[in-house]
């Protein structure tokens, strides 16, 4: 178990380095943001067409931001389950995560079975 814990934790710090770099932590919504252009650096040099490649950017970065929320969401899951118990059952079946799986996703929250049947 506490090789898992490890590997989470690590993951989580690269994660939440990678969001802090493109969003910011929202204490309101307890959410993370993509940070605006204008936030970001003003820099940047502006010249004509600049402002549709800039929409473009934060659309992108909005979509991988909610991507890695999502990755960190499963992590601090997987953390809280080690803690309180519970870590390496499926959430679906009930039946033990396999450890192949774990090893390679350690935030895996169904079996491997139960996984196919939700693709
Ligand atoms: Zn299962």
């Amino acid at each position: 178990m506490e090789k898992y814990k490890t590997k989470l934790e690590e993951e989580k710090k690269l994660l939440e380095e990678e969001l802090a770099r493109i969003g910011k932590f929202d204490k309101e919504t307890n959410d993370w943001e993509a940070t605006p252009e204008s936030e970001i650096k003003s820099q940047e040099v502006q010249d004509d067409g600049d402002m549709a490649e800039r929409a473009e950017d934060y659309e992108e970065r909005s979509s991988t931001l909610s991507a890695l929320e999502t990755r960190l969401n499963d992590i601090e899951d997987a953390l809280a389950r080690i803690e309180e118990g519970g870590y390496g059952l499926c959430e679906v079946c009930g039946n033990k995560i396999e450890e192949e799986r774990l090893e390679v996703n350690p935030s895996s929250r169904t079996c491997v079975a139960c996984m196919e049947k939700v693709i």
